[in-house]
């Protein structure tokens, strides 16, 4: 017979979400005079880290066009601020840079944070915009730039580190953390639909409530809950649409330019906030001289020690298969199928030169190595936060979440009786009752 263990909470991954809510809840409970070791078990078939959360890129921003995503966010970059040591946290701030195309939504979003009071400034037209970046960079030189929304809080954090430091606070608190322990299905209740225990290669975990925070496997454990692959949809022309995949899988392009990180400092030789980038203007190879891009495109970067160069990213791209179909094992960069390409590679390096001229002809220096992973989106690219089967809390983040460090907080909240309004926003029926989030005009499909 496995072993069979009772823990009131079993917490499946030891991501960002996982580990952040089985740290609140634990806080929380301990407040509550109910510190114990046997209460909250979180359940990994890696390690901590080992999914999305190991590798993103770090981004913490408020940029987001939707409100609910931008309270969300402000509410975040607050958990992060308040103790960077521990979540290997820069508050170096982030730059939104924008063609005239999304002028009006980036304005909208400075409009937006000064009524939250999220501190940033917003510079408008070309010449205004490049005398602000030449201030920062004096080499810079992006071309097609008419507005510039500098965010003065937010930055970016070391990824693996940050997790170390919660998996440390939450283990300090009481959590138990079992690495190394797969889930393979959930057993229900016969008098109701709820989990009553979870089926793991170690044994059977006997439990009141389960939190599902699995990154891109949430389509498997979506599956493992009997919850439907398609839904209906109420869309923004009004119309009902039935049958519409409830997941997809996007490939998301990150990399390394391997120079001395410091070579990106500011003028006053500071270091910088993180960079956005979206432009419309043509971007040519490095390499080649071929033309790249002549629509729409963005990329993000910044100086980072921790990855030892200039780290970041493009748009990501769809992956073109049914969700059942997608290989999400081997994860991140161990994938034979998903890590970024050599397309990326001079697309990205292009276009740090086009953003600064000390980036030409350093195409060269693009570390050769696999990088980037798959993330798992919902129908309209926004999170789903909700109780599925009476007792089974599901965060699916699609792919925004590591800066959503807060959202542990407002679950473990939420597991306790106190309804989140900040959650709220995010429910399941929002899609059967077409309350979806507004769209903006940028290339990402989560800004
Ligand atoms: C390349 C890349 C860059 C990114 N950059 C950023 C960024 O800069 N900023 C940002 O905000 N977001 C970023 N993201 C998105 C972000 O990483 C994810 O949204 C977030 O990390 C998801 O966190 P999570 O805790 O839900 O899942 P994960 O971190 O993926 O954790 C899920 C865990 O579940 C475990 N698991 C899976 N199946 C099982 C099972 N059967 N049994 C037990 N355990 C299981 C896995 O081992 C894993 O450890 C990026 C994503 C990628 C791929």
């Amino acid at each position: 017979m496995p072993p069979q263990v009772k823990t009131r909470y079993v917490i499946i991954g030891a991501g960002i979400h996982g580990l952040s809510t089985a740290y609140n809840l634990a806080r929380m409970l301990e407040a509550k005079g109910r510190r114990s070791s046997a209460e909250i078990t979180v359940l990994d078939k890696g390690t901590v880290g080992s999914g999305a959360s190991g590798i993103a890129c770090g981004v913490v921003r408020n940029n987001y066009y939707q409100p609910a995503m931008r309270e969300l966010m402000a509410h975040s970059v607050g958990v992060w601020e308040s103790d960077p040591e521990a979540y290997a946290y820069h508050p170096v701030g982030y730059m939104q840079i924008s063609p005239e195309v999304m002028r009006e939504d980036v304005a909208a979003i400075f409009a937006q944070q000064q009524a939250i009071g999220y501190d940033s400034v917003f510079i408008e037209g070309e010449r205004d915009c490049h005398r602000y970046m030449r201030g920062l960079f004096e080499d810079w030189q992006a071309k097609g730039i008419t507005s510039v929304l500098h965010e003065k809080r937010g930055g970016y954090a070391n990824n693996l580190a940050s997790l170390g430091g919660l998996a440390a606070k939450a283990r300090e608190a009481g959590v138990t953390i079992r690495e190394g322990v797969t889930v393979t299905g959930f057993e229900f209740g016969r008098q109701s639909g709820a989990v009553a225990a979870v089926n793991t290669h170690a044994g059977r975990f006997d439990c009141d409530h389960v939190v599902i925070g699995a990154g891109p496997w949430v389509r498997d454990f979506w599956a493992m809950l009997g919850l439907p692959r398609a839904i209906r949809v109420k869309g923004r022309d009004g119309r009902m649409h039935d049958d519409v995949p409830m997941w997809r899988y996007w490939q998301l392009e990150e990399g390394v330019l391997e120079v001395e990180p410091g070579c990106l400092v500011t003028n006053d030789g500071g270091m910088p906030p993180v960079i956005h980038l979206d432009t419309d203007a043509p971007l040519y190879s490095q390499a080649t001289g071929r033309l790249i891009a002549e629509g729409l495109w963005g990329v993000y970067y910044k100086p980072d020690f921790n990855f030892g160069g200039i780290q970041g990213g493009a748009m990501p791209y769809e992956v073109g298969l049914p969700a059942e179909e997608v290989a999400v094992d081997p994860y991140g960069p161990k994938s034979p199928q998903f890590v970024a390409s050599a397309d990326f590679a001079d697309m990205w390096t292009s276009a740090l030169a086009f953003c600064h001229k000390r980036f030409e002809g350093k195409h060269m220096r693009y570390r050769r190595e696999s990088s980037g992973g798959i993330g798992c989106f919902t129908p309209d690219s926004f999170p789903v936060f909700d109780v599925f089967r009476e007792n089974c809390t599901v965060i699916a983040d699609s792919n925004h979440g590591y800066k959503m460090l807060g959202v542990g907080a407002l679950v473990a909240g939420e597991l306790l009786g106190e309804k989140s309004a900040l959650l709220e926003p995010f429910r399941m029926s929002r899609y059967e009752e077409g309350r979806l989030h507004p769209v903006s005009h940028s290339p990402f499909p989560w800004s």
